[in-house]
């Protein structure tokens, strides 16, 4: 692999506050050195264009097709014909500049699958961490993906099987959810202590656990049996959002991930009031100091793979927080969070996953939208037409 030098264009690192001008030498996959008078290799021109690091996304499903009809084609679909809509999927988001990807729902096989011919090559994609199919309770959320397990042995039994199969997150259900009928989004679907076994096979065998919950019962006993991420984490309660702050102090307290999976969709899906409530919650969460990392749950209806950089300016709009600050999220604090300390930053050592926007995306997020080169591994995978 010879080196690659990006030259003549602004480097936005993942933490610092602003650009600044700088050259970046990529080698051997990684970053080898970053500065003004940096150059080994071939030369590529982005003057006029900003280098950051590839984006992470928190919570994805690369199986589902983000359209209304999303069951009736995941019903439909035959295992190869499920893994060739993974893989385009996969090629939109490497696209859209991210890199690297929590894969947190599909049938466990295929998503296996999938990780492997994305870090071999064989396709073009992001990096995959992958939970398989969900644990979920006999006709809970997400049951059609294969993960059904009630009771403490049976769960015990279920996180044994997936870590076998090879999954590098394991995913619980712990409320319902609005996309699978006859479930109850409000409630917990599984007790505490079955949370907890969940959690203790889990870590035994060094994965971490992600809770997909909307009510607040079951975030609650999610957080008592020490899952290490919450996803969406919406407070959900019969009128709207039903905060509680002491569980918010707890979940900070804890060090638990927070993943709110917020996207453009909730542009259209939220009016005023309910969009003040998030806007409220989101903000509550921030300044309890929670560990927040940028997601969107793509694939669900509506939320298309690459809209990670719009759902960064949704999120930047209901937390108050600056471009630079959500760019974080989905960045070098993704990174450390999520345990991949080799990415998420424009460093010396690190990964050279490497996003070419044309503009400043620290000053406005739009400029995300507008990739010139996407880099993974020292590699340049796409370049704009
Ligand atoms: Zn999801």
């Amino acid at each position: 692999m010879t080196a690659l030098t990006l030259r003549g264009g602004m480097v936005w690192d993942g933490r610092a506050d602003a650009l600044r001008e700088a050259s970046v030498v990529v080698d051997e996959g990684k970053i080898a050195a970053i500065g003004t008078g940096a150059a080994s290799g071939t030369a590529l021109d982005i003057s006029g264009y900003t280098a950051l690091p590839g984006l992470i996304e928190g919570h994805a499903h690369l199986c589902f097709n983000a359209a209304s009809n999303w069951r009736a084609v995941f019903d439909s679909d035959t295992p190869g014909r499920m893994l060739l809509r993974m893989v385009a999927h996969g090629r939109t988001m490497l696209e859209a500049g991210i890199t690297t990807v929590r894969d947190l729902g599909a049938p466990t096989g295929l998503a296996i699958e999938i990780r492997e011919a994305f870090a071999s090559g064989l396709a073009p994609g992001p990096d995959l961490l992958v939970s398989g199919a969900p644990i979920t309770t006999t006709g809970g959320h997400c049951w059609f993906m294969g993960g059904e397990a009630d009771g403490e042995l049976e769960l015990r039994k279920a996180v044994r099987g997936l870590v076998k199969a090879g999954v590098d997150w394991i995913k619980v259900m712990a409320t319902g959810g609005s996309m699978t009928r006859g479930t109850n989004t409000l409630a917990a679907q599984y007790s505490t202590g079955e949370l907890r076994a969940i959690v203790e096979e889990a870590h035994r065998l060094g994965r971490r656990v992600a809770a997909h919950c909307h009510g607040t019962a079951g975030i609650r006993a999610a957080v008592e049996a020490g899952v290490d991420s919450l996803e969406h984490c919406s407070f959900a309660g019969p009128d709207g959002v039903d905060r509680d702050d002491a569980l918010i102090d707890r979940i900070a307290a804890s060090n638990t991930i927070v993943s709110q999976t917020i996207s453009v969709g909730y542009r259209r899906w939220l009016d005023d009031g309910q969009r003040r409530q998030r806007s409220e919650l989101l903000q509550r969460i921030l300044k309890t100091g929670c560990r927040m990392i940028a997601s969107t749950d793509c694939g669900i209806p509506n939320v298309g793979h690459a809209e990670l950089a719009g759902g960064l300016e949704v999120f930047s709009e209901l937390g108050g927080l600056s471009p630079v600050q959500v760019l974080r999220l989905a960045t070098s604090a993704s990174g450390e969070l999520l345990g991949m300390a080799d990415r998420g930053a424009l460093e010396p050592g690190r990964r050279a996953d490497v996003l070419v926007v044309s503009g400043d995306p620290t000053a406005n997020l739009g400029a995300l939208t507008r990739v010139r080169y996407v880099i993974k591994r020292g590699q340049v995978v796409f370049a704009a037409p």
